[in-house]
């Protein structure tokens, strides 16, 4: 059996034509422009790519994007300072802080400074009791792309017993937060494993749905997975040669389950453009203000 793939490099074009439609309505009917600032503390490669290609979406859809690069001994006072200007801005409506920061800068401090309305990550203590409290504001655009994916492709999630594999505050927890809301385009009943979760092949067996994000290169092997379920991989591993593989054996995995996503080409994409949505919303938010 060859699985359908769940394309989010296509998934990604068509929703940013939507974003970009809004975008241009936003400018037209009250001149505002989303405006997003990205910041990145030092000079880790996989980073500068990330908000490259963050910034190049933007253009795409006419959302502005200002880069703050800052030198890899920036202190956390610093840094703070300047997610401090960014708040009072009032051109920039989404502030993103690309991970991972280096060891002086505490990521929760950095999460807790940026104001929530502009936190168009969802990583603030605020944003995420947002979420667990089933009154999500912005949902964080890994986990929510995930959601998207499978949703835009025709796989229902509703009833599904969806096994999440990692519980990172950026992607498995968020993630199983959202899956599990009483609302359309959700109510599945989730599990959470990690490293501690004592045999996980037999957990992911019973998965409808298995999500995988714990950054090990082709993990979930084919004898993982039910016959005919559907694998969504959110890693990113390079390996020595240069190749990005995910955290499913692709190769294997393709051939017992119904649907499988891509890597590259699968989350990826998918992240990106929720991160666009959100900075759209934020400015809609924001026009209260
Ligand atoms: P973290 O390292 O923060 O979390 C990894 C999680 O995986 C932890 O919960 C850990 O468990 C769990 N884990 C690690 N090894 C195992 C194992 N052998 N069995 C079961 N669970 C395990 O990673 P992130 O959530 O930040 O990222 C995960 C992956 O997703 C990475 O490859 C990252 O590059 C990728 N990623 C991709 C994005 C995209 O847009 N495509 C965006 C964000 C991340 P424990 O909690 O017990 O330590």
């Amino acid at each position: 059996m060859a699985a359908v793939l769940l394309d989010g490099k296509q998934l990604a074009q068509a929703m940013q034509a939507e974003i970009a439609a809004s975008v241009a309505e936003l400018v037209q009917r009250h001149g505002v422009r989303p405006g997003l600032a990205a910041v990145i503390v030092g000079d880790n490669p996989a980073s500068q790519i990330y908000v490259r290609n963050k910034r190049k979406a933007c253009e795409k859809v006419g959302i502005e994007s200002w880069l703050h690069e800052l030198p890899k001994e920036t202190t956390q006072t610093q840094l703070l300072e300047l997610i401090g200007r960014l708040n009072d801005d009032r051109a920039v409506h989404g502030i993103l802080v690309q991970l991972p920061l280096p060891r002086q800068i505490k990521e929760s401090a950095v999460n807790r400074a940026v104001l929530p309305i502009k936190d168009v990550d969802g990583f603030s203590p605020e944003n995420l009791g947002l979420l667990a409290a089933g009154q999500p504001r912005y949902l964080p655009p890994t986990p929510h792309g995930v959601q998207q994916l499978l949703l835009r492709n025709g796989i229902a999630i509703e009833g599904q017993h969806v096994v999440v594999v990692g519980r990172s505050n950026i992607v498995g927890k968020p993630l199983a937060l959202i899956l599990m809301q009483k609302a359309a385009g959700a109510n599945a009943t989730v599990t959470i494993c990690h490293s501690r979760s004592r045999d996980l092949g037999a957990i992911t067996r019973t998965a409808d749905i298995v999500v995988v994000a714990i950054g090990q290169a082709r993990f979930l092997k084919a004898d993982m997975l039910r016959p005919g379920a559907v694998a969504v991989d959110v890693g990113t591993n390079r390996l020595a040669d240069g190749k990005l593989v995910g955290d499913v054996d692709f190769e294997a995995v393709r051939h017992v389950a119904s649907a499988i996503s891509p890597v590259p080409g699968g989350v990826g994409p998918m992240t990106i453009t929720m991160l666009l949505f959100n900075t759209l919303q934020a400015a809609k938010l924001q026009l209260a203000h």
